[in-house]
């Protein structure tokens, strides 16, 4: 592990950079809240943004399936991602919000169990390393539908004790 320490917004700055083109074709409307408040996170860089992407192109791949791109200018729900960041206590917290499908009722108990997926070509492996990886920092991560539907995933770590 090769650990450093970092404001949260940065994580999310750069995995939503690396998707930019992906989100630009889908049309997705990407709105991001930092109410960390200058709170800092002490993590491996390389593993929390592999957390974090692999969470926002589940979110992506979710919204694909029931967003038609084409019909994007006049569709009536526009696919939107949302991503909040709030310092509670000791603990950064993570929200990543989609308007998709929300997760089969009948799977959110195993959701992050190896090659659980409903997708066709899916390794099922990205929310259990996504589950590894919250643990190694000494975090976890929790996922709930929204009650007007859409998925929640929230991803807490400890704060770092230093602050910006
Ligand atoms: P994969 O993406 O290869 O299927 P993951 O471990 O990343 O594997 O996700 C497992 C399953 O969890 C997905 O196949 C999907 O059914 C469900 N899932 C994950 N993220 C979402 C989401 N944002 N909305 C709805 N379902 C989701
Ligand atoms: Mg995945």
């Amino acid at each position: 592990q090769r650990m450093t320490d970092l404001a949260p917004i940065d994580l999310v700055d750069r995995v939503l950079g690396s998707c930019q083109s992906e989100i630009e074709h889908q049309r997705v409307l990407v709105n991001v809240e930092d109410e960390s408040g200058g709170a800092r996170i002490h993590v491996d860089r390389d593993q929390m943004i592999q957390a974090c992407l692999n969470l926002v192109l589940n979110a992506l791949q979710a919204m694909e399936s029931v967003h038609e791109p084409a019909a994007a200018p006049g569709q009536a729900v526009r696919p939107r991602l949302d991503i909040r960041i709030t310092s509670e206590g000791d603990e950064v917290h993570f929200l990543f919000a989609d308007n998709g499908p929300g997760i089969p009722p009948t799977l959110i108990d195993r959701i992050f169990d190896p090659f659980v997926t409903t997708k066709d070509s899916g390794t099922g492996l990205g929310l259990a390393r996504v589950f590894a990886v919250a643990e190694g920092h000494g975090g976890w991560i929790e996922a709930r539908n929204a009650a007007h539907g859409g998925a929640i995933f929230e991803l807490v770590i400890p704060a770092s004790q230093r602050r910006a």
